[in-house]
């Protein structure tokens, strides 16, 4: 096995056991970029020298005595957090020159454990998609297929750890971003609770919704990746002031007496039936593992959809209105006057979907109108909320598929919004709800797709969420195939 396809704590046994260095494995992580980048093109940005320093110096505090699990591990950062003195463009055209002064939170602290950072990965343009096609640059293609979508907005990050162009990586979830994504590219991705990892420095899409988690190869990895990036923090309000556990004490192979609720909203017509299968004999597997089945219902899944493309679109239409071509990131030049220079300035760098979720967002919000649609879509949130709470009363954790269909074909959704929008149909509750999901491999469609299954825990609960998907991925071996490019 090359270095490049291992897991971090398969590399941080080999580093304790001085079998490798970490220049070496982040030699090993650039020359697999230069190898296959080309054709999967994950990364906007790649950060080879300094990548290589940080490599250096970790060795040198590791034979200190020093090591953090990521001490020396390379791990890409999506392109819409905060880098000091990296390009941070949020896949858009509008900061395509932007360079942070400082570290969103989640960077500084995996900086302070010594890791490596190979670069910054694609998105769609300001993390608003299912497939990274919207980037403001370029499509990232999925490692399994390359005519495919690796999908998004976490694709860069996705389809990095899965073609070996890094060992893990950070995504964030506004309504599906890390899962979604995981799961078209065979990978594990986490959205924790909302409030459970800082977002100081992460450009904000919808304020309300945004969380930070981990992409990684397996469970143990994003164990790792928590125990490192959560926490309250001063910075971030919205962050909560409870106690970290260790995630990797939660990691015990063992589900006896753990209940699972299915959801029946969850398996819809115009599902792929691969992937129906793959989720219905995951949970037979949790089953035969000592977990009780039970089911339970959501009842407002109908309305999450709707309801969320009211709230992100009303919240990015107030967040993007800092993007005036004045204070930084591009400004359009020949402007007649002011409001001349935010018009060309906004127009020339915000590509289409941005925009329509700007005039969607500010449409909702008007006088007039902000009752009937963002008040409104607020109350539904509360019943979507309380759906969840009513059904974590019986059951520890809830299991559904992580997305209807595998990862689709470059451009087939593309031309309908509504359809990509409806990509994210079982992830977009949890975001809602604040609660935990991670979507973890489950199976392969005929095609020889991944398929992710979602399991979903009650707030700051990562701890039942790890614990089932642990234990599911120690009795399969999904999460060991890779892609082969
Ligand atoms: N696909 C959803 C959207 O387009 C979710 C994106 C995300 O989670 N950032 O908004």
């Amino acid at each position: 096995m090359e270095l490049y396809s291992l897991t971090i704590h398969e590399l941080q046994e080999m580093l304790k056991k001085g079998e490798t260095t970490s220049r070496a494995i982040s030699d090993s992580v650039q020359a697999r970029i230069k190898a296959v980048d080309g054709k999967v093109k994950a990364y906007i940005t790649v950060t080879e020298a300094a990548a290589a320093s940080q490599a250096d110096a970790a060795d040198k505090q590791r034979s200190s005595g020093s090591a953090s699990p990521v001490l020396g591990i390379p791990v890409a950062i999506k392109d819409n957090m905060c880098t000091e003195g990296t390009l941070t463009t949020c896949a858009s055209k509008i900061l395509g020159n932007f360079v942070p002064p400082y570290d969103a939170t989640v960077v500084a602290k995996l900086k302070g454990a010594g890791f490596v950072m190979p670069g910054k990965v694609n998105m769609d343009e300001f993390a608003m998609g299912s497939s990274t096609e919207n980037s403001g640059f370029f499509i990232t293609r999925n490692p399994w297929d390359l005519e495919r979508i690796p999908g998004g907005s976490s694709g860069g990050s996705a389809a990095a750890v899965a073609a070996g162009e890094c060992i893990a990586a950070l995504g964030s979830d506004t309504g599906g971003s890390i899962r979604q994504p995981a799961a078209c590219c065979g990978v594990v991705g986490l959205k924790p609770t909302y409030g459970r990892v800082s977002r100081y420095g992460l450009v904000a899409f919808a304020s309300s919704l945004d969380q930070i988690g981990p992409i990684t190869k397996d469970v143990t990895d994003a164990a790792i990746l928590m125990n490192l990036i959560a926490g309250h923090d001063r910075r971030d309000s919205t962050s909560v002031d409870l106690p970290v556990p260790d995630y990797t004490a939660s990691l015990a192979r063992d589900v006896k007496g753990m209940k699972i609720g299915i959801p029946k909203e969850y398996f819809i017509d115009g599902m792929d039936p691969a992937v129906e299968k793959a989720v219905r004999d995951a949970v037979k597997t949790l089953e035969s593992l000592g977990a009780s089945v039970v089911d339970v219902s959501l009842p407002h899944t109908a309305y999450a959809v709707a309801t969320y493309y009211i709230l992100a679109t009303s919240e990015a239409s107030s967040n993007l209105a800092r993007y005036d071509g004045v204070k930084y990131g591009v400004r359009a030049s020949g402007a007649k006057d002011l409001l001349d220079l935010y018009l060309q300035s906004r127009s020339q760098g915000f590509g289409p979907e941005v925009k329509r979720r700007i005039m969607l967002g500010t449409y909702a919000l008007s006088a007039g109108y902000y009752d009937a649609f963002y008040k409104k879509g607020q109350q539904v949130r509360t019943l979507i909320k309380r759906d969840f709470d009513e059904a974590f009363k019986k059951v520890d954790v809830i299991a559904t598929p992580t997305a209807p269909t595998a990862a689709f074909k470059i451009g087939e959704k593309s031309a309908d919004p509504l359809q990509m929008y409806l990509s994210d149909i079982f992830t977009i509750s949890v975001n809602l709800a604040g609660i935990p999901g991670i979507s973890i491999p489950c199976g392969f469609t005929q095609n020889n797709l991944p398929i992710g299954l979602q399991i979903l825990g009650r707030h700051f609960d990562e701890e039942s969420v790890f614990r089932a998907s642990f234990a599911y991925e120690q009795a399969t071996d999904w999460h060991k195939r890779r892609a082969k490019l």
